[in-house]
């Protein structure tokens, strides 16, 4: 079951790709992944307006996008090219809190040129999941006038395009990042003085995504800090912050506001869906939720986070 109240239009672009995930459970391979597939996957869950533009090869296999189309995610914007789909091969520590990647192929991502169809241009929320931000500029280029811009990105591309990067980053206003990440593109250990050299890039938020520690939310000389479930069971931290991410913007579409009280729930949604994303392998945690099921694990965050003001 969905929660259906669709608001505000949601357009996702990002990667759909095939994961070959290796860590203490062993290598698990061809695994569906990619920003935009957690990212759709765990919005749709408050909105039916999402919509994803992607690209796949001709090995991505028919099921997974049969499987978006059925719980309501528009996939007219998912290409199909004949090559390789993007294939991304990582390895965890026996602990899962840290990863490397082993193999990135671009494959038909590298020749992929977005082109929006007309009633994605109108998008009122726009995510750009973890792509090239070359990419990520040009379908900007392309929307008309969202009421919110937010993007990813990861250290790849921190590492071999940081100019493009920051010519991206001037016209986001939301930039969600890992800890390591955030270090990396600002140059500084500290996160709050990481954080606040982001903000001089550009984005008048920035989202600190930082594993089982929860998210950080620096936003106009202010900070909030989502808290992370401490769960009993951890499968597959991949896609956790792709599915936060879906989580906070699908609210967002939902709620249909960009209030500060909106943002702070978004942003616990944001871990709710992330929380759900890891305790199975790909996209797995995220299906066959209900409603019940989302908001209790809300309220149990809610209930981790409580505490009194004492006046001393
Ligand atoms: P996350 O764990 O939230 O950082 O996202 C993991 C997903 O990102 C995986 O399913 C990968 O397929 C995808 N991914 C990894 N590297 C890249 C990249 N360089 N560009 C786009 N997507 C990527």
């Amino acid at each position: 079951m969905h929660v259906r109240s669709a608001h505000r239009s949601l357009l996702v672009v990002g990667s759909v790709a095939l994961d070959d995930i290796d860590g203490p459970f062993g290598l698990h391979r061809d695994l569906l992944g990619g920003s935009a597939s957690f990212i759709a996957r765990a919005a749709a869950y408050f909105t039916r307006r999402v919509s994803v533009v992607g690209v796949i090869g001709d090995d991505f296999p028919r099921r997974h996008v049969d499987e978006l189309a059925g719980i309501g995610v528009d996939i007219s914007g998912i290409e199909r090219t004949p090559g390789e789909t993007f294939h991304w091969v990582g390895r965890y520590a026996p602990d899962l809190a840290t990863r490397e990647t082993l193999d990135t192929r671009l494959g038909v991502f590298a020749d992929f040129q977005p082109k929006l169809h007309d009633a994605h241009k109108d998008a009122e929320l726009v995510l750009l999941g973890n792509i090239d931000p070359v990419l990520q500029l040009d379908v900007l280029r392309q929307v008309r006038s969202p009421v919110l811009v937010a993007a990813d990105t990861m250290n790849l591309w921190i590492d071999i395009k940081r100019d493009d990067l920051v010519k991206t980053l001037a016209k986001v206003g939301t930039l969600m990042l890992n800890d390591e990440e955030a270090r990396q593109l600002a140059e500084e250990h500290n996160l709050r003085r990481a954080a606040g050299k982001i903000l001089k890039m550009g984005p008048t938020s920035l989202i600190i995504k930082r594993g089982d520690a929860g998210a950080l939310l620096f936003h106009g000389g202010g900070v909030f800090a989502a808290p992370a479930m401490p769960l009993a069971e951890v499968k597959d931290p991949t896609g956790a912050g792709d599915s936060f991410a879906g989580g906070l913007m699908g609210y967002l579409a939902y709620a249909g506001d960009l209030s500060p009280s909106t943002i702070r729930t978004a942003m616990i949604m944001g871990s709710v869906m992330g929380s759900f994303a890891v305790e199975q392998f790909s996209v797995d945690g995220l299906r066959d939720l209900t409603t019940a099921k989302i908001q209790q694990r809300f309220d149990e965050l809610a209930e981790l986070a409580h505490f009194e003001r004492v006046h001393l």
